[in-house]
């Protein structure tokens, strides 16, 4: 038994069983490549889920990280620091917001998102409605936010005050709100549910309706932000501005984070002692952060980031063309890409999503509709035709095994 082996079962013999793990022990990673225990390597577009958009030890955030834990690891909020500081101004200055919370997880920034838009509601004005595919967190409130039953079993009971409306239908959304619903919250593209886009008409009309109603529009930006759509927030090429917005995967680069946005006037909600986190806006999380959202703003990065979205969008438009029966087209922005399956080819998702791997391309299967890429921002293009030549390869295995 190499060690490699060693490792994999002892991990799968001490951990809850919560994570199905491919099989290999991931030992380092430089850019879009990951090497395993014994040396293989593979080619990363799943960039620890859309997290290390960066790359791999992005060297200014390894160098970040390295200098402030020399200096200060932690004090807790009792105390100011300058890396946090910093960096509330650098998202504060390149957002919509004026006052920022921090906290260690998506699924904290959503529930201070939740609290904050419940206290600004009011008495009796607590309900959320978010959207029937979104994905929202793992906590009990944000699992209730979550539109997606799976996600709910044998949870009950779940927290009140969630309902979930019907993807795409404004109507309905409509006739959903009531004089108890405080917000409506959403991703801009749902990440998990499979990467779908919401409709900029759509999206507009979620805004107008909260106007209208005096509703909090609240966009989880989770996975969408930092420069993942090819503007540092998915928001500003809707042409909607979001009253509270929340970030946390890839905004320090692979080191735990979460942080709410908002306005001055709906901070105003939240007073002394409302909400707090030991650990949010740590100082080594908060320089390596500083660091990611600088080198996201610097010269032409968002701009690379398009265009590549686009070349890796023509190609996989190719291959869905070429293998109609497994897959029918493309859909998602800049480097959130979703190759939309065929219900033959969804049966086969999770086969592809394999034969990928033991090819050395790492891809997801997300929301049993589509396959996933989500690459670091640095990738290449010759990246990006390495991934194509082997998905080409693999689906075309797969077409020949499916039709005979
Ligand atoms: C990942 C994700 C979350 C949850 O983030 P965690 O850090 O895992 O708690 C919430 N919302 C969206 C859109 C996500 O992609």
């Amino acid at each position: 038994m190499n060690n490699n082996q060693a490792i994999m079962e002892k991990s799968s013999s001490l951990f809850m069983e919560t994570y199905v793990r491919y099989p290999d022990v991931m030992m380092e990673g430089k850019g879009c490549v990951l090497k395993g225990e014994d040396g293989r390597e593979y080619l990363d577009f799943v960039a620890g889920i859309a997290v290390c958009n960066l790359g791999h030890c992005f060297p200014l955030v390894t160098k970040a990280i390295r200098e402030q834990a020399e200096k200060l690891v932690h004090v807790s909020n009792l105390y100011h620091t300058g890396p946090q500081t910093e960096l509330a101004q650098l998202l504060v200055e390149n957002s919509f917001a004026d006052r920022i919370f921090l906290a260690n997880s998506g699924a904290e920034a959503n529930e201070a998102a939740i609290k904050l838009a419940r206290k600004h509601g009011g008495e009796n004005r607590f309900e959320i409605i978010s959207l029937e595919g979104s994905f929202h967190g793992r906590t009990l409130a944000t699992v209730a936010a979550t539109g997606q039953t799976k996600f709910h079993k044998g949870f009950e009971p779940l927290p009140q005050g969630f309902c979930h409306a019907p993807f795409g239908d404004l109507d309905s959304l409509k006739k959903m709100i009531r004089p108890e619903t405080c917000a409506i919250m959403c991703e801009p593209l749902q990440g998990e549910g499979g990467v779908r886009p919401l409709d900029k008409e759509y999206i507009q009309g979620i805004r107008k309706l909260c106007d209208e109603k005096n509703l909090l529009l609240i966009f989880d930006e989770i996975q969408v932000g930092m420069g993942r759509t090819g503007t540092l927030f998915a928001y500003e090429q809707l042409g909607v501005t979001p009253d509270i917005m929340t970030l946390a995967k890839a905004l320090a680069n692979g080191l735990p984070i979460g942080a709410m946005l908002t306005t001055e006037s709906i901070a105003a909600a939240f007073g002394p002692g409302t909400h707090a986190s030991t650990f949010g806006g740590n100082p080594v999380v908060c320089a390596a952060a500083i660091a990611t959202v600088k080198t996201i703003l610097t010269g032409r990065f968002l701009d690379e980031v398009r265009s590549k979205g686009e070349y890796l969008s023509e190609k996989l438009t190719i291959l869905a063309e070429r293998y109609p029966g497994l897959a029918q087209g493309v859909r998602g922005q800049g480097l959130i890409l979703g190759l939309v399956l065929t219900p033959a080819g969804v049966q086969l998702g999770t086969a592809i999503v394999n034969k990928c791997f033991e090819r050395g391309i790492l891809i997801n299967f997300a929301g049993n509709a589509v396959l996933r890429f989500i690459p670091p921002l640095v990738v290449s293009r010759e990246e990006i035709d390495t991934l194509i030549e082997a998905l080409d390869l693999i689906l075309a295995k797969t077409d020949r095994h499916r039709t005979t």
